[in-house]
């Protein structure tokens, strides 16, 4: 069975009963949220009646917590080995690890971090050493998703060697997996048109089990832009035919597919996205 969602809001009031609310009223069967605003550090105690409540509503229309995943905030950046922003990182990651797993989910997608001038080798050493110190400490079962990225600025993780050093490095390895992000691998650089191609490579580096969600988007840029925007299904550069080759692959059945595609003059553009893959996929 296709599984298949999209971004949703976790908003004051509603929280996690409005984000499977909103997931539900776009036909999806899985969702990503962020457990406050991606851009600060704000984070409201979460609400346990709430959280049940949000069980109740996923059980009765489909929605598997295995599939549910958490995007931790951009403002984390693990790479950076500035003292402060080291640590501010390492307990903001601390603590989001136990967020998700007081939710009770199983995911949390981040991104490797961006090394701002210290080197890709110095930034991946950091990213390892604040892995290793943040897991070291963590007793949950909340596995991180290193997302690939564009290779945007000094991002690290714009291809599956960086991410495979970054695995190297890390002594708890089954709390380590891999998110992958269609745009961002187009903009990387990697051409989707060949995915059994890319598909054969990821597995040769870090190896294709390691693939635990995918962030399905078009993208505004030509292959190797190393621009990351978002575009809509079918919209942009990467095109629905390749898409649905990537939705429909054998190989990721299993895994969780999330939309991130933007909103299209304010309105969400994930029910009729949604609808699009589901009539064409062979799922
Ligand atoms: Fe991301
Ligand atoms: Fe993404
Ligand atoms: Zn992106």
């Amino acid at each position: 069975m296709l599984i298949i969602g999209s971004h949703v809001g976790y908003k004051k009031d509603t929280f996690l009963v409005g984000s499977v609310e909103e997931a539900l009223s776009y036909g999806a069967n899985t969702f990503m949220f962020y457990t406050g605003a991606p851009q600060n550090t704000i984070r409201s105690k979460i609400d346990l009646d709430n959280v049940k409540a949000a069980y109740k509503l996923m059980e009765d229309n489909g929605i598997d917590k295995n599939n549910v995943i958490v995007h931790a905030p951009y403002i984390i950046n693990l790479a950076n080995g500035d003292e402060n922003k080291f640590n501010f990182s390492c307990n903001f990651l601390s603590e989001e690890l136990k967020r998700v797993d007081t939710f009770g989910f199983k995911y949390l997608v981040l991104h490797p971090g961006s090394h701002v001038g210290c080197g890709v080798d110095v930034g991946i050493s950091n990213i390892i050493k604040a892995l290793n110190l943040v897991l070291d400490k963590d007793n949950s079962n909340v596995m991180i998703l290193l997302e690939t990225m564009a290779g945007k600025g000094s991002e690290i993780g714009k291809c599956f060697e960086e991410i495979k050093s970054i695995i190297d490095g890390v002594s708890k390895k089954d709390r380590i997996g891999v998110c992958i992000d269609t745009c961002h691998l187009n903009d990387a650089g990697y051409d989707l048109n060949n995915f059994n191609g890319v598909l054969e490579s990821f597995d040769k580096i870090i190896g294709i089990e390691n693939i635990k969600c995918i962030h399905i988007n078009d993208s505004k840029n030509k292959i190797d832009s190393h621009k990351d925007r978002h575009e809509n299904i079918g919209k942009g550069t990467i095109g629905l035919d390749t898409l649905m080759k990537i939705i429909d692959c054998d190989k990721l059945k299993d895994v969780p597919k999330i939309l991130e595609t933007p909103y299209i003059e304010g309105i969400s553009p994930y029910k009729e996205e949604i609808s699009l893959i589901r009539s064409l996929s062979k799922q």
